[in-house]
């Protein structure tokens, strides 16, 4: 009596599957469909479709406007989504943020006329303030104790003093040029902002593993992103000293070169160190310093 012979055709890998929104167009997607690449998921189809389908890991992509993405993961209706942590605030919906993304990033800000003076938010009492985050506007104002009047608008915030709408605004923010051009400026950041991924409260336990698994590949592109590979050469004698300023993941890789008395050096620095340990080496003695990007990095 021979087992069973189970095709893998058996296998109902839809109950593994998750539906992710990310936004259709605009800020986030470039950098949504990004991470997705560099996690190694294919997508099949265009993003001109509602939906694609991942080819090579169980995932479906819905491509929506940001602001319907809160409700469609509360809902069920995607499983798991990529979004503003501002959009996120605003919309209070049930969901529960797990990773932070590492792009996206923006603030929301007030902003006042050029000519005003703002030393606190004392500034807005009794004032006019005109948003399209009416809810995180209402949740500053009320921490700081201050009574004002909100005034949500959709779009084209920023023209709202000119026009004598409103005294101040609260808008997202990256270079400020926008409010330098309306005769704005940046008075206070109110929320910093990045994308992050979000998630339905009910998610099976097959669901669950597919998560983690996608969890684990963005953990270690961000890591990698915010890490470079570095080689140097230094003369055997400098090596205690260049090995100390060196973190690495263990310790520095160390192999001999074929000149007698040098030696190559190999490490990871973090980005946010970069520069200075760079010119501690070279004063050190490093020679010939490398730095290459790192794909992935599995810690
Ligand atoms: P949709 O059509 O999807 O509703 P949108 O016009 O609301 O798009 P975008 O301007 O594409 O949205 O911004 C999407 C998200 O990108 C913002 O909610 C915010 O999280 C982020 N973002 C990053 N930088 C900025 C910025 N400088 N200005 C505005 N949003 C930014
Ligand atoms: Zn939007």
């Amino acid at each position: 009596m021979g087992l069973p012979v189970v095709s893998p055709f058996f296998f109902n890998t839809d109950n593994m599957k998750l539906k992710l929104a990310i936004q259709k167009s605009g800020r986030l997607h470039d950098d949504s469909m990004r991470l997705l690449k560099e996690c190694g998921i294919d997508i099949s189809n265009g993003v001109n479709k509602l939906k694609a389908e991942a080819t090579n890991f169980p995932l479906e992509v819905f491509f929506l406007r940001d602001d319907d993405i809160p409700q469609y993961v509360e809902d069920g209706v995607a499983d798991i989504g990529f979004v503003g942590e501002n959009v996120v605030y605003e919309k209070k919906k049930k969901t529960t943020v797990v990773e932070q993304l590492g792009f996206g990033k923006c603030r929301l800000s007030i902003a006042v006329r050029k000519q005003e003076q703002y030393t606190d938010a004392g500034f807005l009492t009794g004032k006019k303030i005109a948003t399209s985050y009416p809810v995180i506007v209402a949740a500053f104002l009320q921490e700081k104790g201050i009574e004002a009047e909100i005034h949500e608008i959709s779009g084209s915030v920023e023209i709202a003093p000119g026009i004598g709408l409103a005294d101040a605004i609260c808008d997202l923010v990256s270079s400020g040029s926008t409010l330098f051009m309306n005769g704005l400026k940046e008075a206070e950041t109110i929320l910093r902002s990045q994308a992050v991924l979000i998630r339905n409260s009910d998610l099976s336990e097959e669901q669950l593993v597919t998560l983690n698994r996608l969890l684990f590949r963005i953990q270690s592109v961000k890591k990698a992103r915010n890490n470079k590979y570095i080689l140097l050469n230094a003369p055997n004698e400098k090596l205690p000293e260049i090995i100390g300023l060196l973190p690495g993941m263990k310790s520095p890789t160390v192999l001999p070169l074929a000149e007698p008395g040098w030696s190559s050096v190999h490490s990871v620095l973090n980005e946010n160190d970069f520069w200075d340990i760079i010119e501690q080496l070279k004063a050190a003695g490093a020679e010939g310093i490398l730095v290459v990007p790192i794909e992935k990095m599995i810690v």
